[in-house]
């Protein structure tokens, strides 16, 4: 008889993610010709894109390209970054995600969290800064809010075993270098190619509602990971933790090429407004809602007015 722990049965939640994530008996194999003319195309754009920019530069992430192809108007508008308990929040929670992942034994939920905060605090960063000056209420609600994150991520993974390589918080990059960078942080990832053969799975730990964006944010970092390792990942899923459910995509080649003239759009934009001097056009939208502008915006109030019109 093994002296190791039995393993915990499966709950029905922790059964769902895994037959939803795994792999079927079925490889799956790109064409390595497309990738080689997905990433020939990316490589001519931005060669066209750099003659463009000069001596500027471009950095483009999930964020920048969905802000990007928005309402340019909030886009350009120069908003401050603050710490907010919900983002800094989501953060802890990552955090402590992180290191359970990493952590051997059955550690308490509690306790992860505290040591993430401890070490997000000691972090010369903005975030650590703004966690060394909460009082012991405000920390209180923090801890709060990401045990609770935290405890649903256990509840809804079945435990990661190191050899299917799970990683979280990884960097992704490319190109190495020149004037326009793609650049991504993977909430976190399951499996790694073998071969040519896709077996990375690609995850983004969600706490509000289903978006489009979500799903183009992945997309995105499918298309930065097949242009970085020129094998694309074979599944994507949006986790949302609080309803228990993974929104699943297969990665086909549509879906790459969907995401590549996305991020073209988006560095092409970018290159009109902040170097060729293009107007800013405005797109009411639901980010009217949380735009800093709202109040002094014609289009926005109007937009603002006719969704709580129709009761929506
Ligand atoms: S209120 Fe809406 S339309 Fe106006 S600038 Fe903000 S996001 Fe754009």
């Amino acid at each position: 008889m093994s002296d190791e722990p039995a393993a915990s049965p499966l709950s029905p939640l922790q059964q769902k993610t895994l037959a939803l994530l795994r792999r079927t008996a079925e490889p799956v194999v790109f064409d390595t010709a497309f990738v080689a003319s997905l990433r020939a195309e990316v490589d001519e754009a931005f060669e066209g894109f750099a003659e463009r920019l000069g001596d500027e530069t471009v950095f483009m992430s999930k964020h920048r390209i969905s802000s990007v192809l928005g309402c340019e108007v909030q886009h350009l508008h120069d908003d401050t970054f603050a710490w907010s308990p919900a983002i800094a929040g989501g953060q802890v929670a990552h955090r402590a995600i992180q290191l359970l992942i990493n952590w051997r034994g059955d550690p308490v939920p509690a306790d992860v969290v505290d040591e993430a905060i401890a070490r997000l605090a000691s972090d010369d960063t903005s975030l650590g800064e703004w966690i060394a000056g909460l009082t012991d209420a405000d920390l209180s609600d923090l801890r709060g809010f990401a045990t609770d994150k935290l405890i649903k991520f256990q509840e809804c993974f079945p435990p990661l075993d190191r050899r299917a390589a799970p990683t979280t918080e990884s960097s992704v990059r490319w190109p190495i270098d020149g004037p326009i960078v793609l650049s991504g942080k993977v909430d976190l990832t399951i499996g790694r190619p073998t071969g040519a053969e896709s077996r990375k799975v690609i995850i983004d730990l969600k706490t509000g509602w289903v978006s489009q964006k979500h799903r183009e944010d992945l997309r995105f970092y499918a298309l930065v990971e097949t242009l970085r390792s020129q094998v694309p990942p074979r599944k994507l899923a949006s986790y949302y933790l609080d309803a228990g459910d993974p929104v699943v995509e297969d990665v086909t080649e549509r879906v790459l090429l969907s995401a590549s003239r996305r991020m073209l759009d988006a560095v092409h934009a970018e290159i009109e407004l902040r170097v060729e001097g293009r107007e800013p056009v405005k797109r009411p939208g639901t980010s009217c809602r949380w735009c800093p502008l709202a109040g002094e915006c014609t289009e926005g109030t109007a937009y603002l007015t006719g969704v709580s019109d129709d009761g929506f």
